[in-house]
């Protein structure tokens, strides 16, 4: 036997009579409105009174609401869709770089070892006749993990201008892990 509802108008019409109808007929109760206007006014007047609480009991309800509001903001983060600004962590040029935003725009952009992961430290090579490079190495791995031409701050536009790129063709949405 089906347990679905096979006629909803026809329901929503029967309801709306009866309901219409039992308003109806409690109007011939004299005062019975009047009467329940003058509770729910007591009771929003009740509402804004103050009273004189232990602070231990304040904090008590506040400590017990925590889990709830922690298991409805996990709640609204899971079922909200993923965007770009959870695109913070990417390889490019040899190193796995992550960022912060600031409106739309990536910053904080620094680059970590693709190896173990360490922040890692920069030093610039001069040159009188060519161009100058900058080497980045990983202390931890004790190794060169690349070398760009240019200063620290051109490899940091450089990998601006990628994030700009990936973001702006949609392609930030391969490196954004769903949520379960
Ligand atoms: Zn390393």
């Amino acid at each position: 036997m089906s347990t679905r509802d096979t006629h909803p108008i026809r329901n929503s019409v029967i309801a709306s009579v009866l309901t219409a109808g039992i308003l109806y007929g409690l109007s011939w109760i004299p005062h019975l409105y009047a009467w329940c206007w003058a509770r729910i006014c007591e009771l929003w007047r009740f509402l804004g009174t103050t009273a004189d609480v232990p602070v231990w009991l304040i904090i008590f309800l506040v400590a017990g609401l925590i889990p709830t509001v922690r298991k409805f903001v996990g709640f609204v983060l899971r079922t909200r869709k993923p965007s770009f600004r959870d695109y913070r962590e990417g390889n490019f040029i040899g190193a796995k770089w992550r960022w912060d935003y600031c409106g739309n725009e990536p910053v904080n952009l620094w680059c970590y070892c693709p190896r173990c992961d360490t922040r890692l430290v920069y030093s610039p090579e001069y040159h009188l006749y060519s161009a100058s490079r900058t080497h980045f190495n990983c202390e931890a791995c004790n190794s060169e993990v690349f070398c760009e031409t240019g200063d620290k701050d051109y490899a940091i536009a450089k990998v601006s201008r990628l994030i700009e790129r990936n973001i702006r063709i949609g392609e930030w949405q391969n490196f954004v892990k769903p949520r379960p």
